[in-house]
This record gives structure tokens, C-alpha cells and sequence, in this order.
């Protein structure tokens, strides 16, 4: 099976290569760098099922291959800020550009979407059937939007042209290999632990996130693809375990042996207040749930960070 995985050099990318490669798939590994790193894929690189082509998915791409896995587009916020109009590029231009090749060589298709549809959600927790709360004009509309109309744009190759898609709705996902700079809440109360520097809570910290380790979630993602034809999603894949900011800043101080402060910030504009994934549907369709409890996967990507960053 030849299987592509756009964002492959990123965080979630390059773990789905690691278990594609494990599993005995040849993975092509299309990236621009943008956000993703060699360093994540280097222990691959040498591998003779795994190749790796520097490319950008708002251009077309044409390689013949069964799967796809879409995850090519920049995941924290200050990422996909810097340079907003790349982003819906990179969601709407990189979807057609993939669900074209899909077309072409009738591979099958895994989108990358978000919980970020559901935007700042008033149904909590959040069941695929909610249409969501989001902003289309703020500094998060580019990803949200963008990933929407990515949604569209997957149900309509299905409806036109009888694609075979998945569309997976992802929820905040956490593990080794996040970059410490990214800005997400994990890797930066981790990093500000570790260094003893404060730890930024923006707002009161009394929002809520719910937090799903890498392993869990590509075991989701591969276990998706390998549905029946008629099993196209939307369909959530996070950990319901639901933690505000502070719990999630308590416990890595307790878990790091830090003295490290708390600090309060302003909340970003559009920050939601409240996400948890219903996850109902994925554990009837994929017999699935995560397993990995936060207090586990926090003292893997500790030991991830004191190794690389310490
Ligand atoms: P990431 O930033 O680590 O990875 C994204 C990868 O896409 C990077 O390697 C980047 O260089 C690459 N990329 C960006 N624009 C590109 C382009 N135009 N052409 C080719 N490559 C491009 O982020 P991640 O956390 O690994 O997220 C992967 C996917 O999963 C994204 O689509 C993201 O929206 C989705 N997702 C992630 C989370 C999460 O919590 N990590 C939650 C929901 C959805
Ligand atoms: N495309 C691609 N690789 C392929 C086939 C198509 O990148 O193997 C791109 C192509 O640039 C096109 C887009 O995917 O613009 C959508 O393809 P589709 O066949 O749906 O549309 P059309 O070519 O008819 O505009
Ligand atoms: N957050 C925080 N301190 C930080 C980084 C983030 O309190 O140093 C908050 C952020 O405001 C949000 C939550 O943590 O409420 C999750 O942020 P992240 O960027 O990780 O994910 P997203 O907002 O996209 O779910």
C-alpha cells in the first residue's frame, strides 16, 4: 500500500509515518516546512519504504498512491496567525489539490479537520451533529473557516464524484514531538515548568480543553481509514477527559516538581471557553477509545522535553 501523509514532518504527521512504516505501508511524506521538521523525520529517512518530497499542498501534486492522510496545515494558533491568508490556502487550495489526486488515482481520503469547527461551542460536549459557534471574521477564522470549508469541499468530492473519505474531527491533541515554542497550552506550561520560568495562564484559567496523547489519536486516525466505503464522518477523536487551564497547570507542576508561578494574561479574542468531544460515535464505529490517562501521556512529553530541550 502506497500511502501519502501530507504534514508528515509535523507533530501528528510524523507519528502517523512512524506507524504507517511499523505496519508495513510505504509512506511518501509530502511537507513544506513550514511548521514540520527534519528532525521529526530523520530516523525515517533511511528507511527503504519511506520517502520524503518538499512540497507545498496549495500547488498540484501528481504520484500515484492508494491513501491519503491530509494533515498539511499549520495546528497553533501563533502558527496559523503569522500568515492567515497561507492558512485557508493551505486548508481549501491544499483540499482541492488532494481530493483531485484522490479522484485521479480513486485512492482513498482522511482529512485532518478540527474541533475548532465548533468554534466557541454552546452544546458541550460537543456531538458531530452540532454545527458549531465560529467567528468567520476574527483571528481564528482562517483555521476555522478554512478547515470548514475543507469539510465542504471533502462532502461534495463524495456526493459529485463518489470519493471514499473520512473526515476526522481532531480534538486538542498532545505527546512527544510538539515543539516548544509552538505556543499550545501543553508544550508551554511543560517548558515553563522545566525552566522554572512562570507559567502563563490566559484568562482566569477556568476554560476547559480535553486532552488526547498522540498514541491514542493515530491509532484513531489509521483504525479510520480502514472503516467500511460508507463510513465517511465527520467523527470526533479526542479524550473526554475535560481539565481547565489551572488543573492542567497544577498538574504539571506536580508532575515536573516545579516552583515555578503561576501568571495571569489576558485571553486571546475568540479563545472558546469550554471544549469536550462526544465521542460516542467513534466508539460504536471504530471500537475506540483512548486509554492513555493525562497524568501518563504529561510524564511522557516531560521526559520528551528534558531530553530534547533540557
Ligand atoms: P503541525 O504544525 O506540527 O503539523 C502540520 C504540518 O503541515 C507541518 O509539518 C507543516 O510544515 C505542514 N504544512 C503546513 N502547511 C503546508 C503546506 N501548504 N504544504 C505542505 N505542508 C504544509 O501540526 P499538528 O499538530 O501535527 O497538526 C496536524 C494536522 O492535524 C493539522 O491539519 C491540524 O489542523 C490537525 N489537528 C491537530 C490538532 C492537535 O491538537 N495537534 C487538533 C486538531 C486538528
Ligand atoms: N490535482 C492534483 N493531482 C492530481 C489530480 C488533480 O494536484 O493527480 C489537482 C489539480 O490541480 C486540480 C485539483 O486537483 O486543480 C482538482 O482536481 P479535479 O480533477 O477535481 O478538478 P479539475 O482538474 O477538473 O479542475
Ligand atoms: N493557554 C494558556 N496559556 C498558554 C497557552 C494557552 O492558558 O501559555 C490557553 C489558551 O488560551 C486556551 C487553552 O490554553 O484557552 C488551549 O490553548 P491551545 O493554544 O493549546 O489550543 P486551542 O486554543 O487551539 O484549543
Amino acid at each position: 500500500m502506497m500511502v501519502l501523509v501530507t504534514g508528515g514532518a509535523g507533530f501528528l504527521g510524523s507519528h502517523l509515518c512512524d506507524r504507517l512504516i511499523e505496519q508495513g505501508d510505504d509512506v511518501l511524506c509530502v511537507d513544506n516546512f513550514y511548521t514540520g521538521s527534519r528532525p521529526n523525520i530523520l530516523h525515517l529517512l533511511s528507511h527503504p519504504r519511506f520517502e520524503m518530497l518538499r512540497h507545498d499542498v496549495t500547488f498540484p501534486l501528481y504520484v500515484e498512491v492508494q491513501q491519503i492522510y491530509n494533515l498539511a496545515c499549520p495546528a497553533s494558533p501563533i502558527h496559523y496567525q503569522r500568515d492567515p491568508v497561507q492558512t485557508t490556502k493551505t486548508s481549501v487550495h491544499g483540499a482541492i489539490n488532494m481530493l483531485g489526486l484522490a479522484k485521479r488515482t480513486k485512492a482513498r481520503i482522511l482529512q485532518a479537520s478540527t474541533s475548532e469547527v465548533y468554534g466557541d461551542p454552546r452544546v458541550h460536549p460537543q456531538p458531530e451533529t452540532y454545527w458549531g459557534n465560529v467567528n468567520p471574521l476574527g483571528p481564528r477564522s482562517c483555521y476555522d473557516e478554512g478547515k470548514r470549508c475543507a469539510e465542504t469541499l471533502f462532502f461534495d468530492y463524495y456526493r459529485q464524484h463518489r470519493l471514499e473519505i473520512k473526515v476526522a474531527r481532531i480534538f486538542n491533541t498532545y505527546g512527544p514531538r510538539m515543539q516548544p515554542n509552538d505556543g499550545r497550552v501543553v508544550s508551554n506550561f511543560i517548558v515553563q515548568a522545566l525552566r522554572g520560568q512562570d507559567i502563563t495562564i490566559y484568562g482566569d484559567g477556568s476554560q476547559t480543553r480535553s486532552f488526547c496523547y498522540v498514541d491514542d489519536l493515530i491509532g484513531a486516525l489509521i483504525g479510520l481509514m480502514q472503516t467500511a466505503p460508507e463510513i465517511t464522518g465527520p467523527i470526533n477523536l479526542g479524550n473526554p477527559g475535560e481539565f481547565s487551564m489551572l488543573e492542567l497547570a497544577e498538574l504539571v507542576l506536580k508532575l515536573t516538581g516545579s516552583k515555578s508561578k503561576l501568571v495571569f494574561h489576558p485571553l486571546p479574542a475568540d479563545d472558546p471557553v469550554q471544549r469536550c468531544p462526544d465521542i460516542t460515535l467513534a466508539r460504536e464505529v471504530l471500537g475506540w477509545a483512548p486509554k492513555v490517562e493525562l497524568a501518563d501521556g504529561l510524564r511522557e512529553t516531560i521526559a520528551y522535553f528534558e531530553k530534547q530541550h533540557g
